[in-house]
């Protein structure tokens, strides 16, 4: 069994911490926190270890009337790989310790790309992160554009991607997020990070991105143009999108006209914290113009990345192929259902 430490608690770090125990390879090390609020008392509920991932916050713990295992420091040394989900520039901070204890680990999608030896996205460059210290796993809409770009990159080849980001104000928990009441270019200049961060994983692409914050808090929706190097149809399109895996192609008869009911299935669904773990490609916006494609795409920002983390773990260690880990992966998390 692979022993996985999750360092933070948090949006990411709890459902990795899910997902990760419900893998058959693997098991949950512990999860460090920083303070005692409603996630510590559900990770405690769930059954996990919890460590303290400051030494000097440890007697509000105790006076929360939680119970520790220990330290941040024990989770590390006891892992096999820890999973960092801690906010942005904070995993860039501990990268000493795992390097100190000699323990791989995954940062996430906030931390910059120099921080670490590789970025990963499981369908695109699984094979490049075997044996690495540490590697970064990409934000949401990096993962979302990425899962996008492999199966067309191989199958046709790409020119140029050209996508805009309407991108939700924050995430439903964080009430300090905005805007309330506006819609704005975000970045105004060009280009907005995401292109770049995607050439984290395709250094060859040509892509520029541009991105908008709307007052949503549900998901990530992109409006892609790719100008592809060969002329398919748009019907060989779907079914190439419709094939791969993490990427949902909404047939038109579902009746899913935007954000709000693509939560609303994963509801019925009996999906855990509603989450949507693949990209959801709306079918009829998938169209050809001579060798331009344009889609729409929605991407739930709190979980399309926790499949790739567990892939990513499996990849690092190199405990299985890329097909085998994520087809493991998918099983166990019930993607398919
Ligand atoms: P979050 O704020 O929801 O969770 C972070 C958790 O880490 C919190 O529980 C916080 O208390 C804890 N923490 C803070 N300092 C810590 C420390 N020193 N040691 C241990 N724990 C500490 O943040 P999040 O949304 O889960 O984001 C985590 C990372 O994942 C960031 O890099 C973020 O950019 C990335 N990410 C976030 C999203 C998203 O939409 N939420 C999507 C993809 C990637």
């Amino acid at each position: 069994m692979i022993s996985v430490g999750i360092n933070g608690y948090g949006t990411i770090g709890k459902r990795v911490a899910d997902a990760v125990r419900a893998q058959p390879d693997m098991e949950v090390a512990g999860v460090a926190k920083t303070r005692p609020n409603f996630e510590a008392q559900s990770a405690v509920e769930k059954g996990f270890d919890l460590y303290a991932a400051i030494e000097d916050r440890k007697p509000r713990f105790a006076e929360a009337g939680i119970d520790l295992a220990g330290d941040v420091e024990e989770l590390v040394a006891q892992s096999d790989i820890v999973v960092d989900a801690c906010p942005s520039g904070i995993g860039a901070d501990n990268a000493e310790m795992y390097r100190e204890y000699d323990t791989p680990a995954l940062l996430q999608g906030g931390e910059d790309s120099d921080v670490v030896d590789g970025s990963f996205n499981a369908r695109s460059n699984y094979d490049t992160v075997e044996g690495a210290d540490l590697v970064r796993v990409v934000s949401c809409n990096t993962t979302g554009l990425s899962r996008l770009v492999a199966p067309l990159q191989e199958s046709y080849g790409i020119e140029k991607v050209r996508t805009t980001l309407v991108r939700r104000g924050g995430d439903p928990a964080q009430s300090g997020r905005g805007p309330i009441n506006d819609i704005l270019p975000n970045p105004v200049s060009l280009p907005s990070h995401h292109g770049p961060d995607v050439n984290t994983i395709f250094p060859e692409l040509d892509i520029d991105t541009l991105g908008l914050k709307v007052p949503a808090t549900l998901m990530h929706m992109h409006s892609v143009n790719v100008t592809l190097e060969s002329e398919p149809t748009a019907e060989e399109v779907r079914s190439l999108l419709d094939d791969q895996r993490r990427t949902f192609v909404i047939p038109e008869w579902l009746g899913l006209d935007g954000a709000g009911a693509i939560k609303e299935l994963a509801q019925d669904a009996g999906r855990p914290r509603a989450d949507i773990w693949e990209n959801c490609i709306w079918g009829e916006s998938i169209s050809m113009e001579g060798s331009d494609l344009y889609l729409f795409q929605a991407i739930h920002q709190e979980s399309d990345v926790v499949p790739e983390n567990v892939d990513a773990i499996r990849a690092v260690l190199g405990e299985a192929s890329r097909e085998e880990s994520m087809a493991t992966t998918d099983e166990a998390m019930g993607l398919d259902a």
